[in-house]
């Protein structure tokens, strides 16, 4: 028994070799493990045909999972696992899944098909690697390389340039002097892979710890899928607030957000409406009046053509068009901003504000951070408080305000509003016997 490799799977390396078979751990675990980091799935291979490894596991629960392209998952006491024959890909038309594949007898053609050299070793359960593209050496060196002839690979599966920045910023690793050229040649290939599918990289790439280097050198690939990264890459920004243009501003703020999908969609987008606000004074100073109505605008249809789900989207482009907003540090001023933007999406304001100041001059904005800090402590302080910063908070409903005689309709929300107005600005206490009194005769 090895201690770094769960049971269940090696209980299957041991059934499949025991009925005759080859059968090895692939991909992502072997990368992994000779990584020294815990796999999060373990992929196993082997030369039995798909029929022949359910006959193997006769009893046990198994599932037909793709068993077209020769995948059967095992259930295992310990968890599902993909177990797949020795197979070499069609074409990918329509650039989700191979045309077709064909079952092979030998683990060096599977291996062969796969995408980077660092993915292409199989390991057998005394420990034994199989590394014919020399993965091992690669990961040991820190490098992204493909499988044969880079152009070629990129051509047969246009993903396979968003899986190699993806690796590159969740792994830290360089891509390879070939490989890193391909991507930039072949990343028109991009236009034949389906939006889930680039969405899905793309989310793992922002989520890296390394996320900002692959950004950088590679915004042409980004500006494939979408075109209107394209003038903020070339953006300049003549402004005392900016010591740098627009994409390396960009990527300087998702470096500098937390590791969160929301904040780092919304930093990579947050100044996407710059370009076409931009303006210059007689000075010579660049102004971008507008620009975050403008970017939330085109945020908004750039999530939507990558797919994203309504919630991601909706909040991304939120924090896009109040990304600029001033916020006075004063307790009224924090409370209205909780009630337009609910709890949640306010101190992710004040994240994504953070983050973007980060990524300015810092001598000029670091008052406006110590700010910021100062804004947290105060929303925090009114939620703690119970103090009231929307309608549900209000201590009268709308039945009191028809009870108090106001007719049914718009009158009462307007009431209620004023209500909540007066109570924002610390005019009336959020007392209910206050409030009613407070209710305009009708
Ligand atoms: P992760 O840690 O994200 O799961 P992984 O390497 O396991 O990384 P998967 O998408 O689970 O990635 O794929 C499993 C294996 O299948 C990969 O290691 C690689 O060998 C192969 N593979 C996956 N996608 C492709 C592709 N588009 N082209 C070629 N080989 C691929
Ligand atoms: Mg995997």
């Amino acid at each position: 028994m090895r201690p770094d490799i769960p049971a269940g799977a090696q209980h299957i390396l041991e059934a499949l070799t025991g009925a005759g078979y080859e059968a090895y751990l692939v991909g992502g675990c072997v990368r992994d493990l000779l990584r020294g980091t815990e796999p999060h799935d373990w992929d196993i291979c082997t030369s039995a045909r798909p029929e022949e490894t359910e006959a193997c596991f006769a009893g046990r629960q198994i599932v037909e999972t793709g068993l077209k392209h020769g995948t059967v998952t095992v259930l295992e006491e310990d968890g599902p696992y993909e177990v797949t024959t020795y197979r070499t890909e069609g074409p990918y038309s329509d650039s989700r899944r191979p045309d077709y594949v064909r079952f092979v007898s030998d683990l060096e053609a599977d291996l062969a098909r796969r995408d980077f050299t660092m993915n292409a070793i199989a390991m057998g359960l005394d420990g034994r690697l199989h590394d014919p593209f020399g993965g091992a050496e690669d990961i040991r060196s820190g490098l992204i390389r493909c499988v044969g002839q880079p152009v070629r690979r990129f051509q047969e599966d246009g993903l396979r340039i968003m899986r190699a920045l993806r690796f590159g910023a969740t792994l830290g690793y360089e891509l390879e002097e070939n490989t890193a050229q391909a991507v930039h040649d072949s990343r028109s290939m991009l236009g034949r892979v389906a939006a889930e599918r680039i969405n899905a990289e793309l989310c793992q790439l922002l989520l890296g710890d390394q996320a900002g280097i692959i950004l950088r050198r590679y915004p042409d690939v980004l500006c494939q899928f979408w075109p209107d990264l394209e003038p903020l890459v070339t953006l300049e920004q003549n402004t005392p607030w900016h010591c740098w243009g627009g994409w390396e501003h960009t990527v300087r703020a998702v470096e500098a957000s937390p590791a969160d999908l929301i904040l780092r969609l919304t930093m990579l987008l947050h100044d996407i409406g710059k370009p076409s606000c931009k303006s210059t004074d007689e000075k010579g100073i660049d102004h971008f009046y507008g620009h975050p109505a403008a970017g939330a605008q085109l945020a908004d249809q750039m999530l939507r053509a990558l797919k994203f789900d309504n919630r991601t989207r909706e909040r991304v482009v939120t924090l896009v068009e109040y990304h600029d907003v001033q916020i006075p540090c004063l307790e009224r001023s924090v409370r209205r901003w909780l009630g337009r933007l609910g709890p949640e999406a306010f101190f992710q304001l004040l994240e994504v504000k953070r983050a973007d100041g980060m990524g300015q001059a810092y001598e000029k904005v670091k008052g406006r951070l110590a700010e910021l800090e100062k804004l947290r402590v105060m929303a925090e302080e009114v939620i703690v408080q119970g103090q009231c910063f929307s309608l549900k908070d209000l201590n009268v409903n709308g039945r009191d305000v028809l009870a108090a005689g106001v007719p049914a309709g718009p009158q009462v929300g307007r009431v209620l509003n004023d209500l909540l107005e007066r109570v924002l600005r610390g005019e009336l206490p959020n007392e209910r016997d206050i409030l009613l009194a407070s209710i305009p005769k009708i």
